[in-house]
């Protein structure tokens, strides 16, 4: 056999066993056999570079740099889905369904509506198109209608067949979710644990991001699968979902076995119930089912709206709920002395994020669950919701363990807690020399929502506490760049940057200075309709009781916090201070600042628009109480994107999670 034949037949043979690996999970040699093979056709290729094959099985290892992905738009659009929360939504879409088929349809198409069921895999959405049996390029989704070549990097993926087996047609796009399954992302942190790297927080995000690494080779290392559950082509080949899936397994595609054929509502719903509740034995991470109407030429009648196809319908799965162990309870101090326990458990992977703690609340709280250390709790966790412990399985409990008992003194400043008649909460009254009281409050009063000092976060409010240079907000507006000069951690730039944040904040309204002061019960609406009714720090300070409690939102606990607040000579003092330095203690004429739709985001504009210049974009945010910034951070809040946005910003916003707003859509918001 010629070398070069010998190239073409290892190459087949490797494509051959890596589909009975990972497909069919039944090969026929040994791992070591593989390797040996693939380093002698690596060898071989090498000699041979006028044979190169970019599908080639050698190109699945080793590396190769993608310095930017390039966007490019997808041949057919890809859609997202219609979400349903219960049974009630579902069966109103099937209904809606059946009133949009013509019953001629129906009768002759599908003499019953059927519906194939799959789980509704999390991770991120993925398009590959394939020709002559060879995958010639992999798109993110994107916005739907163009996506970024991520081709180099989907090849290091096993479960994605780079030269497919028996049949298929010329030219077709299949489209599947690239998923973390969960034991790769637990060993992932682990290792990052131990390099002392920052922990990745659910597997979703980081499939994406690992979909947009610059580095293939790590990609590699990862372990990401591709899981399949459509095809689009100019022609359709089957009748049926369900006979897509399974010739999708043949051409060597990875397709769940966990799809089902159900044949009527019932057969729907118990599909669903059973994957809510066995979810958690799954390898990979779900949030729902996806419904979807079976026949082929039913889907093509129904068509698709703006945005989802008619024919399909997702089931979102309610919070999930894990045991794990109660390892310990840590109190921590909060800025206004509230001690808030909280558990510290063994890391769980729930709803998509590795949990070690969740909040307890209060003493009631633990009283009301019956808490013991070394206990087995119930924690849930819905989408965005904070991680809560709901209970406890007794069953397991230890005849010996012991019940948590709540400090009667304060883990930070040893002075005994108190605990007012009425409330839930225990506090350190230390409000003077109480350490994470003093930082906390220093904290809270340069946050984004208060005097948005840039430069001071909780770092840097405890080194300036503990250095001895402020012990109160006021301290800070004289502080010099002297005795800032020589601090450990404070380099010439943070200081600069420190002392421009300091200067700046001053020009922040009456309001954000009320909310900064940090009155116990004083949020940023309470601060706003304060300021609004008032005025003036006078007006407040000179306000009964009564005449507090007679506005809006504010009740009779916050009208009494305000009130004796105001009559605490140190905080009499901090604010007299604070006007010295030149804080706006009366409301400013301009309200647009503070009631505008967009008060308080951060916005950046990018790309080129229809109706508007860019410029005047720029006005109008501000004109609405938005701040306009260059750049994309973690602090954005929104992108308003026009044409030719930058693939970089694009990504970096995919990246972040931060929402885009078409030119309309902004329009829309400020109702102009
Ligand atoms: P959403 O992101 O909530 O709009 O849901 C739409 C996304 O669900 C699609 O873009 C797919 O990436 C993803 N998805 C996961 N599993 C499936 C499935 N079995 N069928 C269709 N889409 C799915
Ligand atoms: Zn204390």
């Amino acid at each position: 056999m010629s070398e070069h034949d010998k190239i073409h037949a290892l190459r087949q043979e490797l494509h051959d066993h890596n589909y009975r690996y990972y497909i069919l999970d039944n090969p026929i040699i040994k791992d070591f056999e593989f390797d040996q093979k693939l380093k002698e056709l690596q060898a071989l290729e090498n000699a041979h570079p006028e044979l190169f094959d970019p599908n080639s099985p050698t190109q699945r290892v080793g590396g190769g740099l993608t310095k930017n992905f390039e966007t490019v738009a997808h041949q057919f659009p890809m859609y997202s889905l219609d979400n349903s929360y219960s049974f009630e939504e579902l069966k109103m879409w099937i209904e809606r369904i059946k009133k949009r088929l013509n019953e001629d349809a129906l009768e002759l198409f599908a003499p019953e509506l059927n519906f194939n069921c799959e789980l509704k895999y999390d991770g991120a959405s993925i398009s590959l198109k394939y020709k002559g049996g060879r995958l010639v390029r992999a798109l993110t989704r994107g916005d739907g209608v163009q996506g970024d070549d991520v081709t180099q990097n989907i090849k290091k993926i096993k479960t994605v067949p780079l030269v497919l087996q028996g049949e298929y047609p010329d030219e077709f796009e299949i489209r599947g979710e690239i998923v973390l399954p969960k034991d790769a992302f637990e060993a992932l942190n682990r290792k990052r644990q131990e390099a002392g790297e920052s922990l990745f927080m659910n597997p979703r995000n980081t499939a994406s991001g690992t979909l947009k690494l610059q580095d293939s080779s790590i990609v590699a290392e990862r372990g990401l699968q591709c899981i399949v559950y459509a095809m689009v082509s100019e022609q359709t080949v089957y009748t049926s979902q369900y006979e897509m899936l399974s010739r999708a397994k043949k051409m060597g595609f990875y397709v769940a076995d966990t799809a089902q054929l159900c044949r009527s509502v019932e057969e729907v719903e118990s599909y669903i119930n059973y994957w809510d509740t066995h979810r958690s034995n799954l390898p990979f991470e779900i949030d729902g089912v996806v419904v979807k109407v079976d026949t082929i030429q039913l889907q093509e009648q129904l068509g698709f709206t703006a945005k989802a196809p008619r024919w399909a319908m997702a089931y979102k799965f309610k919070a999930e709920q894990v045991l794990t162990k109660l390892l310990s309870v840590s109190y921590q101090v909060g800025r206004t002395g509230a001690i808030t326990p909280v558990a510290n458990l063994q890391p769980v992977l729930v709803a998509g994020t590795t949990v070690k703690r969740a909040s307890l609340h209060n003493a009631d709280q633990i009283e009301k669950l019956d808490l013991h250390l070394g206990d087995t709790v119930f924690l849930e966790k819905g989408g965005e919701i904070i991680p809560k412990v709901t209970g406890v399985d007794r069953s397991k409990r230890k005849s010996d363990s012991k019940p948590i008992e709540f400090p009667n003194y304060c883990p930070e400043c040893q002075t005994p807690l108190v605990r007012k008649e009425g409330e839930a909460q225990h506090y350190c009254p230390n409000e003077e020399s109480c350490p994470p009281q003093i930082t906390g409050r220093i904290q809270h009063f340069c946050s984004r929502k208060a005097m948005d000092v840039e430069g001071i976060g909780e770092e840097t409010a405890v080194l300036l506490v503990q250095e001895g240079l402020i012990k109160n907000v006021a301290d800070l507006y004289a502080l010099s760049a002297d005795q800032l000069t020589g601090i450990p951690r404070l380099g010439d730039l943070s200081i600069q940057n420190l002392l421009e944040g300091i200067e700046k904040s001053k020009s922040q309204p009456f309001q954000k200075v009320l909310f900064g002061l940090g009155i116990r019960y004083v949020g940023e609406t309470v601060a706003k309709k304060l300021v609004k009714a008032f005025e003036t720090i006078e007006c407040i300070q000179e306000a009964t009781i009564e005449e507090l409690e007679a506005i809006d939102d504010v009740g009779q606990r916050i009208a009494e916090s305000v009130f004796s607040y105001l009559r605490v000579e140190d905080n009499k003092h901090l604010i007299h201070r604070l006007r010295l330095a030149g804080l706006h203690f009366e409301s400013t004429s301009n309200n647009n600042e503070q009631d505008g739709t967009l008060a308080g985001k951060k916005i950046v504009v990018s790309g080129v628009f229809e109706r508007f210049g860019r410029n005047e974009i720029k006005d109008l945010i501000e004109q609405h109480g938005g701040e306009n910034s260059s750049s994309i951070s973690s602090k954005t809040d929104y992108i308003i994107a026009g044409d030719q946005m930058g693939p970089s910003k694009k990504a970096k916003a995919e990246q972040l999670g931060i929402p885009l707003l078409s030119e309309n859509e902004f329009i829309e918001m400020l109702g102009i």
